[in-house]
Order: structure tokens, then C-alpha cells, then sequence
């Protein structure tokens, strides 16, 4: 080492002093909800960060101790946020349950994390109702964003803050200490958690908040719709509350309209969240093109699952910039972003360039390392050579919380295998081509699930496709189209493989069509592949008439 020793403060990066300095340097920054009764909540952080502390102090009269679990079970609005940072500055770790779980697998999450407190939403105690018999909870704290009464027994959120001294100690706290917990969906097996230390919530905060992160500023109004519980809402409560944004909500409300008149209304700047929502805009957009207008500056991050071309390109129409985002619940979550490199002129322009690198996944944030491995090794960044794309970094997990079952999703070499299946180019872009288990394995080749659904979805009468392997005698496998129809739009599987034939080899068209009228979804709105094969799992290749190539 020599003789010479770093002259730094070594202070640790603590996830309080985000919300501390919008309270101080924001104060009338604007964090508005919308409530169950659909009317408009305003706060400010002023009020957020005093609440937020009042709500530490009501924990810690409750008998918190360091490193307790208390449980969210809510919508995205003022009291999440404040359950955000209040649990934290009690020394709590938060921890997000997701709502659209079963009532059985919310029970196993509850129990598996040992949850000792819930905050919840009064119009989520129905839901609670169903489970609470299975769990064991000192105490429930209720939000009133209904007018739903409060249990006995149970605390008002209101009373129980109203009763703070506004006297909190400041944390103190080591930077690599748990703040915060996230349990995968569970689409395969039990979910898992993963914990956050104060530290990796900090980086991958100030990662994604660089101008080629998400970008978001302080003169933005960010409007995450991605639920905070599902993978802290890509980080964007913690984002936009450190750099002073304002902060829309759209509490329980994410079908199309009402998105959109928060996106008007609100003169939202920045919004985040599944392309299933943004392929459900534009339809309305292009229903009712002239009832909705946007902040000039309007872009959406879409992440969470691949988007077909024509979503970028019909959000762009409209005026609205869409670039993606990557990641995973163990990743904080978010790993890559598609900035336009400015090597790339042309793709800055509206063009197919353009949309070539945007359906790609984007480059790896500052710290994150990322490599491809397939049978042969690590390989070559030339946007052909397929592998498990696999990362590490400062806000990558290292392990799953109090896993017996240990795990392979981490190699000896300390990288953690995603399960996605990717290409690097030599710029270094990230595109997923599928999920390794939604590959379609046909005659010894590989058929890319998502490329076919993205093609499919650009068809103009598509509204939704999802492509699953089906059990082939002679191929192995071969590729199902699930597909939802626009209303009043008409096409037949002949009309579809004619359009995806410029575009793929012959061998890789589907085989088969199903039109249905809903894509199965998981909890978070991704396709479920898993329930798709379950409905198609008996499929008879002879008796399902002509292949359609
Ligand atoms: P789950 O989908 O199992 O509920 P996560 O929410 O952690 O769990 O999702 C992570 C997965 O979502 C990734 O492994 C990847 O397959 C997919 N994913 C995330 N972002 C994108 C994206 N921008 N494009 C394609 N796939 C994505």
C-alpha cells in the first residue's frame, strides 16, 4: 500500500439523507396522488420528509428494533413514499409486498421474511383479510387513502403520526446495513428475496439518475407507474425524491385514460413502467388523438419486458420520446438503459436506425460489468454470439435472503447468471433475445420468442402476441402464437407469417395460431408464458390441421 493513506471522509451513503434534502432544499417540490376516491392528493416534501420522520418515531414507540421488517402493502402514493424513507430512518428495512400476489404467496413472503410490522392501505384489508390468519403481525398500521374504517386493534396511520414530537434521532448507520427487501415474482418456484444494502440503493440511485441514466432532474415531474411494490418502482421514488423532482402518483388507477389524464393534467415530464401500459396508450392516443396533451419534453422509460418496434415509433408520433430500461429484481433493479450514443448520428434521427438501437436493452449503467457465456466459453461482443448474460456490480445481489435451498444463479467466478439470453454488439448494447427458458428449441436451432412477439405486435391488427414452445415430435419444439386482435380488426395466421417472413428464416415462423381474448399476465403485467403452456400443454400437432408455413 506505501505509505500514504486516503484523506477522505469515509461517510456512509445512507438512504435518509436523499429524502433530508429535498425536505430542506425542495421543500415545496410537489408529490401529488391520486386516491382511491380518484381525487388529487398534494403534499410537498416539506411535509413528506416530517412525516416521514413522524412515521420513524411512531415505529420506534412501537418497540422497532434495528434491521425489524415492516411491510408495505400499497399503491404508489405520498404515504408509500413516506413508508419509503420513514422505515428506513427508523432503522427498519422496508419491505414491499406485491399486491397481486396470491393471498397464500403474500402469506409465504410475510412469514419468509419475518414481518414484525405492515403498513397497508384501507382499501387493501380486504386482501389483508385473506391472509392475516396465516401470518403473525405485532401490529398494523392503516392509510387512509379510502374511507374504509379501521380495524380494532389495528393503528390509523393519521393518529399514530399525529402523535410524533418531531424528535427522531438521525440514523446511524454502516452504508452496507439491509434498508430495504424485495422478493422475486416467484415465476418459477418459491419467489426469493433479495436485500438492499443503504449503500446499493445509493449508487444505483445516483447511477440512474444520470442524464444518460433515466435523466430525471430536479425541474422534472416524475410519474412512476411501475408499482413500488414490484423492484422499488425501478428506483424511481428514491431517484426523483434525492434529486427534488416533483412527484405524480397515480395511487390504485393504471388503465390508459386515467394515465393519460395524469400525464396532461400534471404536465408530467418523466414516466416509467411496463410496455403493456404503453402499447394500451397509444390505442387511446390513437382513439382520441386529439384529447390528451403532453409537456414538450414528455419521455417514458419502458422496461420489465421487450417492446414491439411500432410502440416506439407510435409513442414518437404523438410526440413522446420511449427509451428502455433493463433489470431485475436482483439488480436494485436497474442494470442497462438506451442512451444513442453520439457515434450513432443517424439513430438520433427518426429512422429504422433509430429503432434498431432503441429495441435493444441499452448499455450497461457506470460500474456494472456485464460478459455473455454460452457452451464455449465467454463470448464475443459482435451482436451475434448468443450466451446467459451475466453481470456484477456494487447493486447486484450477491445471494438470496436466508435461502436453504442455495441457488446456481451465482458462478464461481462471483457473477450473477440472469437466466436471459443476449447478444453484445461492439458498441456494447445489451439485446435480450429471450428468456432462457422461453427459448423455442426446433430441429437443434434456436427460435427467439420475443422477436417473433415484438414482429407480431407490429402488425397493425395485433394488439397483443405471445409465443410459446410446444412439444414437437419431430422438431423437438416448435413455436405457438397466442394472439389478441385489435376490436373489429381481422387476420389470419397466413396474414401474419406473410408479414414475419422478411423478416425471419422460414423454419423459425410459427406453426401455429391461437387468437384469444387476453394474454394470461403476471402480477406486474408481463406475459405469462408459464400459465400460456399450461393452457396449450395438451396441444396435438395432428389434429391441429395444416401448418400454416
Ligand atoms: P419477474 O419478471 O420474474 O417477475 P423481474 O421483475 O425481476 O422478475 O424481471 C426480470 C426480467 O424481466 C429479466 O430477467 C428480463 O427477462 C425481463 N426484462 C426486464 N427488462 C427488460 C427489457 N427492457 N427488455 C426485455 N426483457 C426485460
Amino acid at each position: 500500500m506505501g505509505n500514504i493513506r486516503s484523506t477522505m471522509m469515509t461517510t456512509p451513503l445512507l438512504v435518509p439523507a436523499m429524502l433530508e434534502r429535498a425536505g430542506r432544499i425542495f421543500p415545496t417540490g410537489a408529490v401529488v396522488s391520486r386516491l382511491a376516491d380518484r381525487s388529487l392528493h398534494r403534499t410537498t416534501y416539506r411535509d413528506v420528509y416530517r412525516r416521514a420522520k413522524a412515521l420513524a418515531e411512531g415505529l420506534q414507540s412501537l418497540g422497532l428494533r434495528r434491521g425489524d421488517r415492516v411491510g408495505t402493502l400499497m399503491w404508489n402514493h405520498y404515504a408509500h413514499l413516506e413508508a419509503y424513507f420513514g422505515i428506513p430512518m427508523a432503522g427498519g428495512v422496508l419491505h414491499t409486498l406485491n399486491l397481486r400476489l396470491a393471498p397464500a404467496d403474500i402469506a409465504y413472503i410475510v412469514n419468509h421474511a419475518k414481518d414484525r410490522f405492515l403498513i397497508v392501505d384501507d382499501v387493501l384489508l380486504p386482501l389483508l383479510a385473506k391472509f392475516r390468519g396465516e401470518v403473525k403481525l405485532d401490529r398494523v398500521i392503516v392509510v387512509g387513502i379510502g374511507k374504509e374504517p379501521v380495524p380494532a386493534g389495528d393503528i390509523a396511520y393519521e393518529d399514530f403520526l399525529a402523535k410524533a414530537s418531531g424528535e427522531l434521532a438521525p440514523l446511524v448507520a454502516d452504508e452496507n446495513e439491509p434498508v430495504s427487501m424485495c422478493y422475486t415474482s416467484g415465476t418459477t418456484g418459491r419467489p426469493k428475496g433479495v436485500v438492499y444494502s443503504h449503500r446499493a440503493i445509493v449508487l444505483h440511485t445516483l447511477a440512474t439518475a444520470l442524464v444518460d441514466g433515466t435523466g430525471i432532474g430536479h425541474r422534472d415531474t416524475a410519474m412512476p407507474v411501475v408499482p413500488m411494490f414490484h423492484v422499488n418502482a425501478w428506483g424511481i421514488p428514491f431517484t426523483a425524491t434525492m434529486i427534488g423532482s416533483n412527484l405524480v402518483m397515480p395511487g390504485p388507477f393504471l388503465d390508459a385514460e386515467s394515465l393519460l389524464d395524469l400525464l396532461d393534467r400534471e404536465r408530467v415530464t418523466f414516466t416509467a413502467g411496463v410496455p403493456t401500459l404503453w402499447l394500451g396508450v397509444v390505442q387511446k392516443l390513437k382513439e382520441f388523438p386529439n384529447r390528451w396533451t403532453f409537456a414538450p419534453n414528455l419521455r417514458i422509460i419502458s422496461g420489465g419486458a421487450a417492446a414491439p418496434e411500432s410502440m416506439y415509433r407510435d409513442l414518437e408520433s404523438f410526440g413522446v420520446r420511449c427509451f428502455q430500461g433493463w433489470g431485475m429484481t436482483e439488480t436494485t433493479p436497474v442494470g442497462s438503459t438506451t442512451l444513442i450514443k453520439r457515434s450513432m448520428p443517424e439513430a438520433d434521427v427518426s429512422g429504422d436506425a433509430r429503432y434498431q438501437v432503441l429495441t435493444k436493452q441499452g448499455l450497461p449503467l457506470p460500474f456494472i460489468d456485464i460478459r455473455i457465456v454460452n457452451d464455449t466459453g465467454e463470448a464475443p461482443w459482435d451482436g451475434v454470439a448468443t450466451g446467459e448474460l451475466q453481470l456484477r456490480g456494487p447493486w447486484v445481489a450477491a445471494g438470496y435472503h436466508d435461502n436453504q435451498e442455495g441457488d446456481d444463479k451465482w458462478t464461481a467466478d462471483g457473477w450473477f447468471a440472469t437466466g436471459d439470453v443476449a447478444t453484445v454488439d461492439a458498441e456494447g448494447y445489451i439485446q435480450i433475445t429471450d428468456r432462457a427458458k422461453d427459448l423455442i428449441k426446433s430441429g437443434g436451432e434456436w427460435i427467439s420468442s420475443v422477436a417473433l412477439e415484438g414482429a407480431l405486435m407490429d402488425h397493425p391488427a395485433v394488439k397483443e402476441a405471445a409465443v410459446i414452445a410446444i412439444a414437437h415430435p419431430k422438431w423437438q419444439e416448435r413455436p405457438l402464437a397466442a394472439v389478441v386482435l385489435k376490436p373489429g380488426a381481422t387476420a389470419t395466421p397466413t396474414d401474419l407469417n406473410e408479414h414475419l417472413r422478411p423478416r425471419f428464416a422460414t423454419w423459425s415462423l410459427p406453426d401455429a395460431y391461437v387468437f384469444i381474448a387476453e394474454i394470461p399476465k403476471t402480477s406486474v403485467g408481463k406475459f405469462q408464458k408459464t400459465k400460456l403452456r399450461e393452457m396449450y400443454k395438451d396441444w396435438d400437432w395432428d389434429k391441429a390441421g395444416p401448418r400454416v408455413v
